[in-house]
């Protein structure tokens, strides 16, 4: 294999508005006509009524069933699970639209190849260990007699490419050596220990269990011991290195993701031998996180398939209440999680053995729990009659359920949990809201580096860190710039004689000037590079509509605009969200001055607090009435912004 070559922007952008999203779609979908829009069943998600939507006019797709959302590019990514690239040469193939690649730099070169090479490696390791258990003496006397006895059968030790290593301390790395592969390349990929010098294989008289990536490259290996030697460890997995990252990676995905796709679930067990004995019975949507607590970048891992989890948990309470936070993330992301006990003593890997497997999907329809349920049930026991316990116990369930990203869900929660608990529901959700403020005004907070406060009555200084946000009214306005950015704003200005003229401006140059005049760049970096491509296209007079944004080579460029030109309740139904109070006001200028007053008094409320603070804490005199002062300018801008929102709003 040789390193793909990059695709230069401009083709990228090419293939983008090339390619027709109702002709890409239907290849794999049913679609019918439906006013301007085509309607089908969606792909990505079971359903009886279509509602799947592809929008010829915008390019894009949008299921308001599943909420999955994208340009051409997103949906063949989607459905065919490839990566960006992969997705883009589709296209280009499809639409027979030549790709002129450029040659990858050497910085780009070393780190492939490096990655490349090591993924040789473990594919050579791979095959070794599996030659070694298969085609040995030691290997068939030691290795697959103890496959044999933990009742793995021949199919599935080969599926997952299960090996043996023997006992000799360098028989690996010295067959590796022989066959040309470099030491370095051993001891970074962890399959060897020691030295340069004298190298010894990391596992020794151990079987193997393969670890792939998605696409099904060898990326580590963990290794079971087979004696009950207590002095070594049971299970030696590869360390982490270029190419296996665990927090990225999950033991099994590659040999699940199909069947994730087809029941619409993800179980999650806890190793490789679960793994494998569920897939032994016939069940193949199961990962395993390996040892380690979940991490953000694994359940996105899962996202990518699925929006359903379904832990499977032995009956080892310790072990529970240690899941419990990593769970809290899987709720956070979205995602609905259930959880199954599983009867004493049984972990996944016996439990699958010892079942049919109609027995065992049997059991997790029926005794899986919602993990609000689940964990409300589990505290309850622990505090049934202690009434402090019991406090505190509604304060960890009702902040799990403000972890919950979606209202109806928090909804249905809190009503169960007040039936579990015998707690009032609005007990429940006063403690909800509270949570809920404060996690919401987190999230509107804007930093300010710029500390000193060099202002005329007009300017506000904004720069910082990309870590925080004045999200939603950037949002807002980087929806507004999307949408609107080419109407024409008429404003009256009265010249120098005292007459009035008309001036003419497009709304996309209206914010950005606006924004300039009181050096306000965008927190969120998404945001700001959007801000910048359109500063930069209006210098050569150019307005970007929606599709060149729909259409943009940079994918969160085209991922945010296509989230923000596809949401239905925001921009375009003020009314709903209250974010205009009387409809017959809601004239494009009152949008565009409203939104922009709106996300400056979030600024100023965010310097003010900060202000707030340094007054309390300097103890000079002189910075503290310098403090003050500045604090009471930016009184006076938030006063008149918000008189003139007062104005806007109630006039
Ligand atoms: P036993 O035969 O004693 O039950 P096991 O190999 O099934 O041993 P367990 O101790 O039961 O291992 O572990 C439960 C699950 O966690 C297994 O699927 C195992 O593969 C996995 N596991 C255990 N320790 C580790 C580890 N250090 N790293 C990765 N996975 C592990
Ligand atoms: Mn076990």
């Amino acid at each position: 294999m040789s390193l793909k070559k990059v695709i230069p922007q401009h083709t990228v952008q090419t293939i983008l508005e090339t390619a027709r999203i109702e002709e890409v779609v239907s290849d794999f979908v049913r679609l019918k006509k439906r006013g301007s829009n085509l309607i089908g069943l969606c792909p990505f998600h079971q359903e009886k009524t279509p509602s799947f939507t592809v929008s010829p006019s915008k390019s894009i797709f949008k299921c308001f069933g599943c909420g999955k959302s994208g340009n051409a590019a997103g949906f063949i990514m989607e459905h065919e699970h490839m990566s960006y690239p992969e997705a883009l040469r589709y296209l280009a193939q499809k639409y027979q639209i030549e790709i002129e690649e450029h040659e990858p730099d050497p910085e780009e070169i070393a780190a492939f190849n490096e990655r490349e090479r090591m993924l040789n490696l473990n594919s050579f390791a791979q095959q070794y260990f599996s030659e070694v258990l298969f085609k040995t003496d030691e290997g068939k006397a030691i290795g697959l007699t103890y496959f044999k006895e933990r009742e793995f059968l021949e199919p599935v030790i080969k599926k997952f490419q299960l090996g043996f290593s023997p006992q000799l301390r360098d028989s690996f790395s010295s067959h590796a050596l022989t066959h040309g592969y470099a030491s370095e390349l051993l001891l970074s990929t962890g399959l060897s220990i020691g030295s340069t010098e004298k190298l010894y294989d990391r596992f020794q008289s151990r079987v193997i269990f393969p670890i792939h990536n998605l696409t099904g490259k060898v990326i580590g290996f963990g290794a079971r011991i087979l004696g009950s030697d207590k002095s070594k460890a049971k299970y030696l997995n590869s360390p982490e290195s270029l190419v296996y990252e665990k927090s990225k990676s999950l033991y099994g995905i590659y040999f699940a993701k199909n069947a994730i796709i087809r029941q619409d679930n993800c179980l999650l067990v806890e190793g490789y031998t679960d793994v494998i004995s569920m897939h032994q019975a016939g069940i193949e949507h199961v990962v395993a996180s390996s040892g380690t607590s979940l991490t953000i970048e694994q359940i996105r891992l899962i996202k990518r398939y699925t929006k359903n989890i379904t832990i499977l948990f032995d009956g080892d309470p310790a072990g529970i209440r240690a899941s419990m936070r990593g769970i809290d993330l899987i709720l956070e992301e979205g995602m609905n999680v259930r959880v199954v006990l599983l009867p004493d003593g049984e972990d996944p890997d016996s439990f699958a053995r010892n079942h049919r497997s109609s027995e065992v999907l049997e059991f997790l329809s029926e005794t899986s729990k919602d993990f609000v349920s689940f964990k409300t049930s589990l505290l309850l026991e622990d505090s049934k009659h202690d009434p402090i316990q019991k406090a505190n116990l509604i304060k960890e369930i009702v902040q799990t359920i403000s972890l919950i990203p979606e209202p109806i869900y928090r909804e249905v929660y809190v009503k169960e949990c007040s039936r579990l608990l015998q707690v009032e529901e609005q007990t429940l959700l006063n403690e909800l809201n509270k949570l809920l403020r404060q996690k919401f005004a987190k999230q509107a907070a804007v930093p300010i580096a710029d500390t000193s406060l060099h202002t005329t009555q007009q300017e506000y200084v904004v720069s910082g860190p990309e870590s925080q946000t004045g999200y939603f009214q950037e949002r807002e306005l980087v929806k507004i710039l999307l949408e609107f950015g080419g109407n024409i704003l008429t404003q009256t200005e009265i010249d120098e004689d005292g007459f009035p003229i008309e001036q003419e401006e497009s709304v996309a140059r209206y914010i950005i000037e606006d924004l300039k005049a009181d050096a306000i760049e965008f927190i969120h970096t998404t945001h700001q590079k959007i801000l910048e491509i359109i500063t930069q296209e209006l210098k050569n007079n150019h307005i970007p509509d929606e599709k060149f944004f729909i259409h943009h080579p940079e994918p969160d460029v085209a991922m945010l605009s296509i989230d923000l030109l596809s949401s239905p309740y925001e921009v375009h139904n003020w009314e709903r969200k209250n974010i205009f109070v009387k409809k017959e006001y809601s004239s494009l200028q009152q949008i565009v001055t409203s939104n922009l007053l709106r996300y400056k008094d979030k600024v100023i409320d965010y310097r003010l607090q900060q202000l707030s603070e340094e007054i309390k804490k300097t103890s000079n005199l002189e910075d503290q009435l310098i403090l003050l002062e500045q604090k009471r300018r930016y009184d006076q801008i938030r006063k008149q912004i918000n008189e003139r929102l007062g104005i806007i709003i109630s006039k």
